[in-house]
């Protein structure tokens, strides 16, 4: 969430991350290597649960989104620090679970969730499955049915909010393949036909309205519509929803021009609208969940590269050509993201040099940054990017069969392997 210190310069000129010198860091676990700050993790997971407790009086939950970051070590980590997941898929779960991490923490999200999916949620007991249309609720009813379960349900519900972001990442307005409608009434059938399901226990409903959303207004905008939902299902259905979850999308910084909200900014403006409301109409206060992924683990992570080419090309531009790329960090490929370069082993001096950073793939678009300031790169130069630490690693791929980088964490100084990297083994382990 930006409050915390993730990078600095050492003595020796070099980038460090969580004290732990980078330079050394490459030189121990090779390149490309992701590299994750796990007290600056914690941090922010303090930050967020302290502020969610102290705003609702401790009734919420800090659900952790794992897609922007997901590992075993990660889900014991959230674990120890006392907040829930959110998973979108059975492979997310499974890994949840093989952590160790208890099942009734789990909320299971997704749009199309498999029958395979919601029978494997049904049977680990998790906590909450977030239903996204009719059909699902269908299937889920008579699965449960069948397995002689109850399915503690939300509804995911479009708010019709117009997050000032990325089309890519905005998800609650009306055209969006997420959730039920509002204006169209499909959210209030679903909630009196799955009132009268059963294997279902309707708890409450659920809204996510973006990623990398800067301005506070969507989110108390959005909170509103749902508190207004509420109001309104209490009054033709006569049920009181008791829980709210109201998603992720909180910004981060990833450049200098990037200014993201403080966080009590946030949690001030929200809960506010939060409690007027229930105290105007004399609702009880809802069971309060937010879902940040990003703000969790964003700034906490860097990438470090061997630079393998420096080709100019008179009149036009530099490539600085990297030992990673798009199969890493596909994000300046899929959305033109902004990120901060450093050649690690000069990390002292100036940035005088102007690159377009490639990664190595049989793909013109494998960038991670045009025309970005870094130090005068030479070949065998450690580049760091800064704030990877998000849908960096759970995007990556194995294009042009490039085996996947480790993740390393720091704690205390002390670096240790989260995720060995990816053998060439590896990579045919499933071809027949
Ligand atoms: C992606 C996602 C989140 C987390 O979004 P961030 O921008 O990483 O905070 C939370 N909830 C849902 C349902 C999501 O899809």
């Amino acid at each position: 969430m930006g409050e915390t210190t993730v990078t600095s310069v050492n003595e020796h000129g070099h980038l460090s991350i969580g004290g732990a010198d980078t330079v050394a860091l490459a030189a121990k676990y090779g390149t490309p290597l992701y590299v994750m700050d796990e007290d600056a993790i914690r941090t922010n997971c303090r930050a967020l649960k302290n502020s969610l407790d102290r705003h609702y009086a401790q009734h919420g939950l800090v659900l952790y989104a794992s897609k922007a970051f997901c590992c075993k070590r990660m889900y014991r980590i959230i674990e120890e620090e006392g907040l829930g997941a959110d998973v979108v898929s059975g492979g997310e779960l499974y890994t949840a679970l093989e952590a160790g991490f208890p099942a009734q923490k789990i909320y299971f999200h997704g749009n199309n969730k498999t029958a395979d999916e919601l029978s494997m949620a049904l049977e680990a007991g998790v906590g909450r499955i977030v239903v996204d249309n009719i059909a699902e609720l269908e299937l889920l009813s008579a699965l449960a049915v069948a397995a002689g379960k109850t399915a503690d349900i939300l509804f995911r519900i479009k708010p019709g909010i117009d997050a000032h972001t990325h089309n890519f990442v905005r998800t609650g307005q009306i055209d969006s393949k997420f959730g039920f409608a509002l204006e169209t009434g499909e959210a209030l059938e679903a909630v009196q036909k799955a009132l009268t399901m059963q294997g279902i226990r309707f708890a409450g409903v659920h809204c996510h309205i973006g990623s990398q959303i800067f301005e506070i207004d969507p989110f108390v905008h959005a909170a509103e519509v749902m508190l207004g939902f509420i109001q309104k299902v209490r009054e033709t259905c006569g049920y009181t929803i008791g829980e709210l979850n109201l998603g992720g999308g909180f910004g981060i910084r990833y450049v200098q021009e990037d200014d993201p909200k403080a966080l009590e900014s946030y949690m001030e403006a929200v809960s506010k609208t939060v409690l007027d409301f229930c105290r105007e109409k004399e609702l009880p206060v809802p069971f309060i969940c937010i879902e940040p992924g990003r703000s969790i683990v964003g700034d906490t992570g860097v990438t470090l590269y061997t630079v393998g080419g420096v080709k100019t090309i008179p009149g036009c531009r530099t490539y600085v050509s990297i030992d990673g790329g798009m199969t890493d960090n596909p994000r300046y490929a899929l959305y033109q993201s902004s990120y901060e370069a450093i050649i690690a082993n000069k990390a002292a001096q100036q940035k005088d040099f102007t690159a377009t950073i490639a990664g190595r793939c049989c793909e013109s678009g494998d960038l991670i940054q045009e025309h970005t300031q870094i130090q005068t790169p030479a070949v065998g130069d450690i580049l760091a990017v800064l704030s990877t630490g998000a849908y960096n690693y759970s995007m990556a791929s194995n294009y042009n069969r490039v085996p996947r980088p480790p993740v390393v964490m720091v704690r205390g100084g002390t670096d240790s392997l989260a995720v060995r990297r990816e053998t060439y083994a590896d990579l045919v382990r499933n071809d027949v």
